[in-house]
């Protein structure tokens, strides 16, 4: 089984893990790159050097694809995923949606609510490495009623088939989150079900929940369980934190995989914008400009009619305890994480919209006045 019903889609605790861990990909691998000056030479190349895919080469799939493509997806196969992550490069196709949805079909499969005549004959259980190449590139080219459905993505294709096909997908408003199991990590949780464009791990990018130290969490968040990734407590206002100092991180273009690390610290990013521009931001203007990124973004959505309702999490992180491991048992409890995050934003509870005040206390006050004249801004007692 995959997608998460053993909770094992972690590649460490995946059961064949070691055979789609880094270390199995190494004797592919043919050189790396990196932006300009970086010293992590993040990207990787491969080739396949023997075998049916012989001379197959391309991009090295990170952890995330490989995870898609192999644990969620069942499969235990190395080369194989190194062929469907190439196939969705080249097709032009996001790997972690491809690699849901196709987890997705895989799930229904399982549970009898597809069979081969609905699949364009296509034996879809898990870790069948033929259908999984022949779907992607069905996909692509909208080939055959099925997948001309995949294609438009795991939440219309669900939609559309029904018999509670929705229970088993994962997505946020629409999109895959990624492979930071919100059960056993509450942060990335909240992180996934609150972000702007749905299901992101890179808006919130809650990494400090685990390295920031208990001293540092009560100092910021109020708590020091705000560090305790099975705590609840300082959730919300940390992934206010991380989504505001994340926006600046965006606006600036530079790389979260350094700025996730102590050099978060928003003063860092003040001295390198002080340093380049001649400006005297401090570490205060750098998170208000964050805030307001992130207000403007909630006020879109909520013009285009976005309630708390969709700030949701799949029904299998929020019902299905994970079934072994350190974290077993966990669930992730995101309604009270959810209160204490909109409440740090000025937002309302119960409904997630901005509070009278919120937007204009942020020189917002135009995108204040648009959202009031549509009824969607509360004025509290
Ligand atoms: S800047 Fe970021 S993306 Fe570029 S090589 Fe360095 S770590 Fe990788």
């Amino acid at each position: 089984m995959g997608d998460w019903q053993t909770g094992t889609i972690r590649i460490v605790s995946f059961l064949s893990g070691e055979k789609i861990s880094s270390h199995a990909y190494e004797k592919y691998w043919t050189g790396s790159k990196a932006c300009g000056n970086c010293p992590l030479h993040c990207g990787h190349y491969f080739e396949i050097d023997e075998g049916p895919n012989q001379g197959l080469h391309g991009e090295m799939p990170e952890y995330v694809t490989i995870a898609s493509f192999g644990s969620k997806l069942g499969n235990a196969d190395t080369e194989s995923i190194l062929v469907a992550s190439e196939l969705a490069n080249r097709l032009g196709m996001d790997t972690m949606n491809t690699g849901g949805v196709i987890a997705w079909v895989m799930e229904s499969w399982q549970r009898g609510v597809l069979d081969i005549e609905d699949t364009d004959n296509l034996e879809l259980t898990w870790g069948n490495t033929d259908s999984i190449y022949k779907l992607i590139k069905r996909m692509a080219y909208r080939k055959g009623e099925f997948a001309d459905l995949l294609a438009e993505g795991g939440y219309r294709a669900a939609r559309k088939i029904g018999k509670d096909s929705m229970d088993w997908l994962i997505h946020v408003k629409g999109i895959d989150p990624a492979m930071a199991d919100p059960r056993s990590a509450k942060a990335w949780g909240l992180g996934y079900a609150v972000s702007s464009r749905g299901g992101c791990h890179l808006r919130g990018l809650p990494s400090l929940e685990t390295y920031f130290t208990p001293e540092e969490a009560e100092m910021m968040f109020g708590t020091a369980e705000a560090v305790d990734r099975t705590g609840i407590r300082g959730k919300g206002r940390l992934i206010q934190w991380c989504e505001n100092q994340r926006a600046v991180c965006d606006c600036l273009e530079v790389c979260k995989f350094n700025m996730r690390t102590k050099l978060s610290e928003p003063g860092w990013l003040a001295r390198f914008i002080n340093v380049v521009t001649g400006e005297n931001y401090s570490a205060e203007d750098i998170m208000d400009v964050g805030e307001r990124i992130n207000n403007i973004e909630r006020a879109f959505n909520v013009r285009q009619g976005l309630v708390r309702a969709d700030d949701s999490l799949p029904k299998r992180y929020l019902e299905e305890p994970i079934v072994s491991g350190p974290s077993k048992g966990e669930v992730n409890n995101l309604e009270p994480m959810l209160d204490e995050y909109y409440e740090a934003r000025g937002w309302d509870v119960e409904t997630g919209l901005p509070l009278a005040g919120t937007l204009e206390k942020l020189n917002l006050k135009e995108v204040e006045e648009e959202l009031n004249s549509l009824g969607k801004v509360l004025t509290k007692n």
